[in-house]
């Protein structure tokens, strides 16, 4: 009891959810306190993939059981969390890789890849719970209220390049008592440098920086686990909606244009972005909440491998065109797809889709993009986490904001997806 007596003399205690940090009275590490909707909104989808997560391995490993129930194998009982150990074969995963679809594959699948060269082989696999690693941690307040309060989490890992924040954050792990003490560790690392050095060790992987990610995506998109979810934030909000369209391009590799969509565009600048990274690695993403809040933008996107479904990425991005003289514009997808005896084959998109002179004002089209034109939610994870949210109300500080943001995502279908559509299927006439 000592000790607590003595750090309470020099700091305060700040409570948020079931976390507690403390402040020195001169504020000596950054403390935003508008952040807690950010918070609540991460926990809330946190909560909805270790649900999810546990439901795809169950499924599958069911699939995997009827599969060797046909063949007169012996049953396999899915387990979770490492409660008994689980013997399983890896027969279909490289039929799950060929296929030519947009569905996402499964982590498990993906995890099991090595063990398909030897399919008679029998492994033991089992779903542990997942590792988060918070890139920029700061305080550590994120970090500590991941770990007391969703259920199911496996070690979180807060890192942080400044000596002082990792110095406050490990006082905090200390101060949040035993359970915190045995879940969160920090260290003093470049989130890149430590990133690119745990290669897809990361089941959840969260960026929260003050200003741009862009400098942390390509160590980031390889450092999250197949199947795992990548969090990020920008707050460069100004330059992602079009003020210095130079600098987003520098920054994000896209041209913001200028138009009322302008926060929908950000999103969607991002997105590109992330997948442009992914793809690198042979590794696309699929978005799962995609939502602007106060002054930042935050996506909430999973993490595959698949060599064949990165060439539908073509599919996912378009060019914007924006009249300079009315609210009209167009998007011009960068890929198609043509079927040709039966196959299915890639080739580059059809434009221009836009006269020279815009039809309705006469006034010419600047050009942006590439963004993201595929769907930036998942409908599915969205109602999930919307009901979740709703039984916990208590455990949510940010209760109204969040429920609020997911209730406009829930009901309303981004324009620009619906224009989308209608371009693709004027494309395909
Ligand atoms: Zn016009």
């Amino acid at each position: 009891m000592g000790e607590v007596e003595d750090i309470l003399k020099d700091y305060e205690v700040k409570k948020e959810g079931e976390a507690e940090i403390l402040m020195l009275a001169s504020n000596a590490v950054f403390f935003n306190p508008v952040q807690v909707h950010n918070r609540d909104m991460s926990i809330a989808v946190l909560r909805t993939f270790v649900a999810k997560r546990k439901e795809e391995y169950e499924e599958l490993m069911n699939k995997r059981n009827n599969k060797s129930n046909k063949k007169g194998n012996q049953v396999e009982t899915p387990v979770v969390n490492g409660d008994t150990a689980l013997t399983s074969q890896h027969d279909e995963i490289g039929v799950v890789h060929e296929k030519e679809t947009n569905q996402p594959t499964n982590e498990i699948e993906d995890l099991s890849k090595e063990e398909t060269k030897t399919p008679s082989r029998k492994v033991t696999r089992e779903l542990k719970p997942p590792i988060v690693l918070e890139a920029l941690a700061a305080s550590g307040l994120r970090s500590l209220r991941y770990a007391r309060e969703v259920d199911g989490l496996g070690k979180v890992v807060a890192l942080d390049n400044d000596k002082a924040s990792i110095e406050a954050c490990k006082r905090n792990i200390k101060f949040n008592g035993a359970s915190a003490i045995s879940k969160v560790e920090a260290h003093l690392a470049d989130a890149r440098v430590y990133m690119l050095t745990h290669p897809k060790e990361f089941d959840v992987v969260d960026l929260d920086p003050y200003g741009s990610p862009s400098v942390f995506l390509d160590s980031a998109v390889q450092a999250v686990a197949d199947g795992g979810l990548l969090m990020c934030t920008a707050t460069d909000l100004a330059v992602l909606c079009g003020t210095n369209g130079e600098v987003c391009y520098s920054k994000y590799g896209s041209y913001p244009v200028k138009g009322k969509y302008c926060h929908e565009m950000a999103l969607r600048i991002l997105l590109a972005c992330i997948e442009s990274h992914a793809n690198r690695y042979k590794r696309y993403i699929v978005p799962v909440l995609s939502v602007y809040m106060d002054f930042y933008v935050r996506v909430f996107v999973r993490v595959f491998t698949s060599a064949s479904e990165i060439k539908n990425t073509p599919l996912k991005l378009s060019y914007v065109y924006q009249c300079a003289g009315c609210d009209s514009f167009h998007l011009q997808s960068l890929g198609r797809t043509v079927t040709k005896n039966n196959s299915l084959k890639h080739a580059p998109g059809i434009g221009p889709v836009v006269p020279q002179e815009c039809s309705d004002c006469g006034k010419k089209f600047n050009v942006g993009g590439p963004i993201w034109s595929a769907p930036i939610h998942d409908q599915d994870w969205v109602l999930s986490t919307l009901t979740d949210v709703r039984q916990m109300k208590d455990r949510y500080p940010a209760y109204n904001k969040i429920t609020s943001v997911l209730t406009t995502v829930s009901e309303v279908l981004p324009w620009l997806v619906s224009l989308f559509c209608q371009v693709l299927l004027l494309m395909h006439m």
